[in-house]
Formats: C-alpha cells, sequence, structure tokens
C-alpha cells in the first residue's frame, strides 16, 4: 500500500504534472501591464491607418523606409530590405550572421480583411437614389454589413495609366455611406421567415452613396448624371474609369477601446492585422540577429491564397533567391535555405464565445484573456486542407515562449464536426518550412467589429519578437 502524501504535496503534485491555464494578467508585473497598454495605443493607430491591403503595404514601407529599411528590388544596398510587390504584399528582410542556407525566421500574416468589393459598372440610379452595385470578398455574414456606416478605400486607374487615391468616410467631416436594411414592419416575409443564410442575398449588398438630381425632370438617369458629375469634378474620373478600379467598402470608422475598464480592442480588420502588426513591429527593432528574419505580409488569404500577390505565388522564392544572389551563392541554394527555415503563420484563432459553447469544445478552445494562440493543425473534418505542425517543432517553441515568459495557449477552432477554417501555413510548408499558426483569440470574427483582448494582442507581438531571434537551428 503506498502512502497518502499530504495536502500541500499533493498541490505541488498537481502543480507539476497539470496543465493550468494562465490569464496574461494574472502573469505580469506593473511595468509589463503597461507595456500592454501603451501597445494596444499603437496598434489601434495602425488598424486606423492600414484598412486596406493596399494601406498596409503602403505603411509598412513608411515605417521600414524610416527605419532604415532599403528596396530589395531597387537593389539598394544594406542588411535591412523590403520587397514590395505590386503594392499587394511586401516582406521585410533582416539579414543575420548565419549563412541563409541554416535557415530563415519567418513571420507570415495576411493583409486583406473581408469586404464588399465594387463591380465594374457599379453606378446605378433607382428611385431617385444612386447606388453602387457590390461583390463581396471573403466570409461575411452579409446582415452584418447592413444599416451601419460604411467608407470607401481604394484605387481608380486612368486608361492613361495616372491613379487616383480615395478613402472617404473616415474623416468625421467626411460622408459616409450605408447598405439600407428593410423596416421590420415589412421584413416577415422577406426576411423574419427565411433561413439567414437565405434571408440575404449577395445581390442586394447595394450601397447608396447619392440622392441630389441635376438638370430638370426631363433629363434622364439625372441623379446617376449628378454623380458622374461630382465625380468628374473631385477626381476627374468617368464612368468607365470604375472598370479598372478596386474600390473597397469597409466599416467607417476608428478602432476603439472596449469596455469600461479598456481592456479590449473593437475594430475592424483585426482578422489579420492583430499579427500584421507585431510581425511589423517586431521586426523593425531586430538588429543583427542570429538567424535571417524576414516578415511577410500576404494578401489574398481570405479567398483561398489564390492569385499573384497571394502566399501561393512565388514570391517568397524569388526574394530568397535575391537575398542568395547578394549573398554570392547560387540560387539554387533556395531549396536548402528553406527547408532549413522555421514560420510562424501569424493568424487569429476564434474565441470562446459564451453565447455559442455548442460550437466550441471548451477544453480546447481559444480562450481571451490567456495568451497568444498555438494552433497545431487547422483544416476541417479529418484533419483535411490542414497545416499539422510536427511535435518536434511545438516543442521548441514552447521551450523558447516558455524561457521568454510569453503568455501562450494551446488552440483548436471548434468542434471537430462543426466546420474549419485554413490559413496561409499550409502554402509555406509545402516548401519544407516548419511552420504553425499562431495569433490571438479574436471575438466576432469576420465581422465589422472584431473584440480582441489588449493581453493577447501584447503576448502575440511578445511572441513574434522571441521567435525571430531565439536561439536553435
Ligand atoms: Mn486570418
Ligand atoms: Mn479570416
Amino acid at each position: 500500500m503506498t502512502e497518502v502524501p499530504e495536502k500541500d504535496e499533493l498541490e505541488q503534485l498537481r502543480e507539476r504534472l497539470m496543465v493550468t491555464p494562465k490569464l496574461v494578467w494574472d502573469q505580469v508585473d506593473a511595468a509589463e501591464r503597461e507595456a500592454i497598454l501603451a501597445y494596444a495605443e499603437r496598434y489601434k493607430a495602425f488598424l486606423d491607418t492600414a484598412k486596406t491591403e493596399r494601406e498596409a503595404v503602403q505603411e509598412i514601407e513608411r515605417q521600414a523606409r524610416a527605419a532604415g529599411f532599403a528596396d530589395l528590388r531597387a537593389n539598394e544596398p544594406g542588411d535591412r530590405c523590403f520587397y514590395n510587390y505590386k503594392g499587394k504584399v511586401i516582406a521585410l528582410v533582416v539579414r543575420g550572421r548565419r549563412p541563409l542556407t541554416d535557415g530563415i525566421r519567418m513571420v507570415a500574416a495576411h493583409i486583406d480583411s473581408p469586404r464588399l468589393d465594387l463591380k465594374q459598372y457599379p453606378l446605378y440610379e433607382d428611385t431617385d437614389m444612386v447606388f453602387l452595385k457590390t461583390h463581396y470578398y471573403g466570409g461575411i455574414k452579409k446582415y452584418q454589413w447592413l444599416a451601419r456606416p460604411l467608407a470607401i478605400h481604394g484605387v481608380v486607374l486612368k486608361a492613361d495609366g495616372s491613379r487616383v487615391e480615395l478613402r472617404v468616410g473616415e474623416d468625421p467631416r467626411d460622408p459616409v455611406f450605408t447598405v439600407l436594411d428593410l423596416l421590420p414592419h415589412l421584413a416577415r416575409k422577406t426576411q423574419m421567415e427565411k433561413k439567414v443564410s437565405e434571408a440575404f442575398e449577395g445581390e442586394k449588398l447595394n450601397v447608396l452613396v447619392g440622392a441630389l438630381p441635376l438638370g430638370n425632370k426631363d433629363t434622364k438617369e439625372r441623379f446617376k448624371l449628378y454623380l458622374l458629375k461630382f465625380l468628374e469634378d473631385t477626381y476627374g474620373i468617368r464612368e468607365e474609369d470604375l472598370v479598372s478600379a478596386e474600390l473597397e467598402i469597409v466599416p467607417a470608422g476608428p478602432a476603439r477601446d472596449l469596455g469600461w475598464d479598456r481592456s479590449l480592442v473593437a475594430a475592424y480588420g483585426q482578422d489579420d492585422r492583430s499579427c500584421v502588426y507585431p510581425a511589423l513591429e517586431s521586426i523593425l527593432q531586430i538588429d543583427q540577429p542570429e538567424h535571417t528574419c524576414m516578415a511577410l505580409f500576404y494578401d489574398k488569404e481570405e479567398v483561398g491564397s489564390d492569385g499573384n500577390t497571394s502566399a501561393k505565388s512565388c514570391l517568397l522564392e524569388e526574394i530568397v533567391e535575391l537575398l542568395l544572389e547578394r549573398a554570392g551563392e547560387p540560387p539554387q541554394a533556395r531549396r536548402r535555405v528553406l527547408m532549413a527555415s522555421r514560420a510562424i503563420s501569424g493568424d487569429v484563432n476564434g474565441a470562446l464565445d459564451p453565447d455559442y459553447p455548442e460550437v466550441h469544445e471548451k477544453r480546447n478552445a481559444a480562450k481571451l484573456g490567456y495568451g497568444v494562440c498555438l494552433t497545431k493543425f487547422t483544416g476541417h473534418g479529418g484533419k483535411y486542407t490542414a497545416n499539422d505542425a510536427n511535435a518536434e517543432y511545438l516543442a521548441w517553441l514552447r521551450k523558447i515562449f516558455n524561457e521568454a515568459g510569453v503568455v501562450w495557449q494551446a488552440a483548436h477552432l471548434g468542434k471537430v464536426d462543426e466546420g474549419g477554417g485554413g490559413t496561409i501555413a499550409k502554402y509555406l510548408a509545402v516548401h519544407g518550412i516548419e511552420i504553425i499558426d499562431s495569433g490571438p483569440p479574436v471575438l466576432s470574427m469576420h465581422s465589422p467589429f472584431e473584440v480582441a483582448s489588449k493581453a493577447d494582442l501584447y503576448m502575440t507581438f511578445k511572441a513574434f519578437r522571441t521567435f525571430f531571434t531565439a536561439p536553435g537551428q
């Protein structure tokens, strides 16, 4: 018969053997608490400046140049460089002391977010009002886009190659736009009695942009004509110019503190700027690291990473070849570099929502306030379309995060049969890179008003910063 241990011994045993979730606020001292709050201010400023992928690339390049990064494509010399491709995807590189064939430390995140894109002939008038036709981009719940202030961001390319940049609806003096919703009094059959997936149609996500006429009642399409005259006077554009435009409808207004205690951030686009910003801020701070460090900011993740600015494109291979060329090594070493590399796919996880516990498996769900998530695999069903990070790699990440005081949690998105999702991780994994998904838990994900904890946002930053420079192969 074995001896029954004393109570404090049992407590010690429990501490040694069991996983205890760690609330970030319990783990940090006063100084780190201040750092968490200060970080959130810088993060919110980035959210407001970089609402679209093009704006994100501009802002990332601006900050990189200010921190002494040189243009790799223009062959400007320097150990800190950036590569901007088509103004929609950008990479930042800091050359390390070790050879490239020892591998690169990469953090990759995406700068596109769900939104409404304009169609190519968007402008029309109906019932003496002027609207824009849209086609939604990424996974949205359509009803979330009705009856709320919206802004228009983007570019119009004229046939002569000149470009007009638009950003309307963010300045408090700007007008805003909206998608109309039906009054409840008349919505019974059209909306209330239908399934949500049928009650809101993509073709009805039309944006109201004006209601003033030009000329008199005999003038044809005089409300649309007024708007076109306004667009010509203001921007020098005509209707055909909208064919070669990328105008994005996004929620209007800045990122906000949420809650009386200001512990949370609520904003559009935290998927995935909550991972973009910490990757940016941490790589800008790195100086002469051991391994070469790279932050990749990809476009088109929300539509499956297709296209020449996505994570499926050959961009990464091109950058590695350029770096090899600079180092006087053959471009064929590219594969060896990538196979020796380690990466974090910076992306958010769905936080446990107390109103919908039925979709989560609470033992493995991401919990708000419990730190940056390590998501071993994504995908759906029997792990289909998943990147499944290697256990050896997770062991190393646990070690470096624990040593650096990064508060982290392992997290799995939803119940096994509930649904699922993917990230860019698998598109980098095919190169042989060790890669795992990691980022903060987010509530109301993919909505116009996503919610994250300042504590988790900061721990994501701390995790990325630690990862770039931690010792190890
Ligand atoms: Mn994402
Ligand atoms: Mn997403």
